[in-house]
């Protein structure tokens, strides 16, 4: 029961600060500083008047001063924020797993509600979010425990992306030079990072008679974690590419293809893969209704993406499972 309590209102805090990163961050402002203040007046937020959940419930939703009215997505925030750190804690037990998916699930709902508003994905979040994935994944192997025996076949997965589209992309004439998963491509960061990714992958695979006992665990959940942000990020970015051929006009964003590297640095090749199958439906049906409503066929696409890889997370093995039985139970 304290357990409990403890794990609703550490969610409800985080919650506090993914308020203010929502805020702050396409905004490029700091996340730390200035330190809560209210819009209106501009004075600062006393602590008692900070308190996640509360403190909006004691005071109406209002400043204590000047009475302006907060939205309640602020409240919302906080709730929700709480409920996933309760459910996640629910699913996995009280483990550092669950701790790794804290905070990939905060990565989330920042995500979710900037790209609802802004149409962008913060780097902070996606790449910030794939390195956090990656170096976790390096010390908590029981984050990829159910990959060690695909490993191997992630890394080709992996490695066949990235010959796939060096193939695409030196036939330039193919695409529109203003694509911008295609901008992604020329930041040489990243091809450096893919490459000694797969350098490692490859290594680890070939060497791991060799690697021993004790550290092989961190090794395979890192090659794990290093074979699904290329296969994550790869297959949006692959998607973009030939979207680009077949609408001749930007179909995917660079935010989604970050946001997918983090997903699969997170949970993996197999359920990022899956997360990537499993989105389309659901940003379909919202397609359609936007496109009647707005007339206009650009929808934020990445809460999408978090929604497929929240049923991976949960479902994911179960689902693979199913498929793999030929769809029978
Ligand atoms: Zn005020």
């Amino acid at each position: 029961m304290v357990v409990e309590a403890y794990i609703l209102f550490l969610g409800a805090c985080v919650g506090s600060f993914l308020n203010v990163c929502i805020v702050r961050l396409p905004k490029e402002q700091s996340v730390l500083r200035p330190p809560s203040h209210c819009v209106s007046c501009k004075k600062p937020i006393a602590w008692i008047d900070n308190i996640p959940l509360f403190s909006y419930l004691i005071l109406g939703g209002k400043c204590r001063h000047c009475k302006a009215r907060y939205s309640i997505r602020y409240f919302v925030i906080e709730l929700i924020t709480a409920i996933s750190f309760f459910g996640l804690y629910k699913f996995f037990g009280l483990t550092l797993v669950t701790v790794a998916y804290w905070i990939m699930i905060s990565g989330f709902i920042v995500a979710t509600f900037v790209d609802f508003e802004h149409r962008i994905i913060p780097d902070e979040v996606s790449i910030g979010g794939m390195f956090v994935g990656i170096a976790l994944s390096a010390f908590i192997p029981a984050l990829h425990q159910s990959e060690f025996a695909h490993v191997g076949f992630g890394g080709f997965l992996a490695g066949l992306m990235v010959v796939i589209c060096l193939a695409l992309t030196l036939f330039p004439s193919l695409f529109t030079p203003t694509s911008e998963v295609q901008d992604q491509s020329d930041d040489r960061g990243i091809k450096i990072l893919v490459a000694v990714s797969l350098l490692f992958i490859s290594g680890v695979n070939f060497f791991a008679a060799y690697i021993p006992p004790a550290l092989l665990p961190y090794a395979l959940s890192l090659s794990a974690a290093l074979s699904g942000y290329i296969v994550g990020g790869g297959a949006i970015y692959l998607m973009g590419l030939v979207g680009d051929v077949i609408f001749k006009k930007e179909s995917m964003g660079g935010g989604d293809v970050k946001l997918m590297a983090m997903v699969g640095a997170f949970l993996g090749w197999k359920l990022a893969l899956l997360a990537f199958f499993i989105a389309p439906f659901f940003g379909a049906v919202y397609g359609v209704i936007e496109k009647i409503r707005t007339k206009d066929s650009a929808i934020a696409y990445g809460p999408f993406l978090v929604l497929g890889s929240l049923l991976s997370l949960f479902y994911g093995n179960q689902i693979i499972q199913w498929i793999i039985n030929g769809y029978r139970f």
